[in-house]
């Protein structure tokens, strides 16, 4: 049975959170000091995540899980929940895509690991190749880690990988260029991330958000571009180099909200499940898992709540209420 929305939107990705932690503080997603940490026993534990996967890949027929946090790779044993979510199966006996975004910083001695336990595609987060910027953004002094990180997943098999970088205006708009030739060099889809109201420190502002049309210009302007059609339910536009060096991705999310095609749910850390990365609201899945809840009934509170999915965020309206919670602590 498809998980299907009001609005006939068919759920196929669920972004699993597998930690609020990180050990990075990127200015636009955290604080330097002054998180508030979820306690361990609020976590979900692995079995208590494959269950609810299990449900949405042979139940819902949700053929995508993307791993994400926090920072996914501080959690102890990684590679034996994707191991896990390697065995579920689809109805017609595929295996689902199993995907992780991570910050890189400790990428190059886990990479062959993670492609072991069945891993098969991963993003690693970069917005800066300058190491002093690199360090004013994430407030750590891991430039070297994490461009080793991309190379180690590259050896160990990921392809492609995928670079996404959040450009902030004012703060690494001027890199925008070297990110491109970066990915051009390296055979690595970079994805140009807009800023979006989600950081903790709430220092958001419209005028830091460098639209996807500026981006595209900026990069066209030196190696013409042409679109790619049909995003379909994935979150970036792309487009190609005319010269045949590969593809770029931007992920509109202020200035072209994709919400009519979405096709993603997400699961917190510590269980909430949520329809949308700017919902207000979310639904226990965890009280329901720790008190015996059977599976008919879980089933039926996800298919609810995704009946009650909104047909998209209002970033771009006066009545925009950001979420409580910010991008680490949902799961980006
Ligand atoms: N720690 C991992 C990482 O950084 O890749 C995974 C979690 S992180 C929250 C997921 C993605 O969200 C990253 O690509 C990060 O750059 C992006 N992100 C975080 N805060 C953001 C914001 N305010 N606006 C846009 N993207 C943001
Ligand atoms: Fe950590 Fe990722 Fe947030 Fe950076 S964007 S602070 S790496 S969770």
């Amino acid at each position: 049975m498809d998980l299907v929305d009001g609005f006939g939107r068919v759920v196929r990705d669920l972004r699993i959170s597998v930690t609020d932690r990180c050990n990075f503080r990127c200015t636009y997603c955290m604080p330097e000091e002054g998180m508030t940490w979820l306690d361990r026993s609020e976590i979900l534990t692995f079995e208590e995540i494959e269950r609810i996967a299990q449900l949405c890949v042979e139940r819902f027929g949700v053929d995508s899980l993307r791993l994400t946090g926090g920072e996914p790779t501080v959690r102890a044993h990684l590679p034996r929940l994707i191991h896990k979510l390697g065995q579920l199966r689809l109805a017609n006996g595929d295996k689902p895509d199993i995907a992780l975004t991570t910050n890189g910083a400790t990428l190059r001695n886990i990479a062959s690991e993670l492609r072991e336990a069945g891993l098969d595609r991963i993003n690693v987060s970069l917005d800066s190749l300058r190491a002093d910027r690199f360090l004013a953004m994430t407030r750590r002094d891991e430039l070297h880690n994490v461009l080793a990180g991309i190379q180690e997943a590259k050896h160990a098999g990921f392809h492609p990988v995928k670079v996404n970088a959040v450009i902030e205006r004012g703060a690494n708009d001027d890199e925008i260029l070297d990110l491109a030739n970066y990915g051009r060099d390296n055979n690595i889809e970079v994805r140009f991330i807009e800023f979006m109201p989600l950081d903790a420190s709430n220092e958001w502002e419209r005028k830091k958000v460098v639209t996807q049309d500026e981006i595209v210009s900026i990069i066209s302007a030196v190696y013409p571009l042409t679109s790619v059609p049909a995003r379909g339910a994935a979150p970036a536009d792309r487009w190609s180099y005319n010269d045949g060096k590969g593809v770029i991705g931007v992920i509109p999310s202020v200035s072209h909200p994709f919400c009519g095609d979405c096709d993603r749910v997400r699961l917190t850390s510590d269980g909430q499940f949520r329809t949308c990365l700017f919902a207000t609201d979310e639904t226990d899945l965890r009280h329901l898992l720790r008190t015996g809840g059977t599976d008919d009934e879980i089933a039926e509170v996800i298919v609810n709540a995704v009946g009650a999915k909104w047909a998209g965020h209002q970033i771009n309206q006066v009545n925009f209420i950001r979420p409580k919670r910010t991008m680490s602590q949902i799961g980006g």
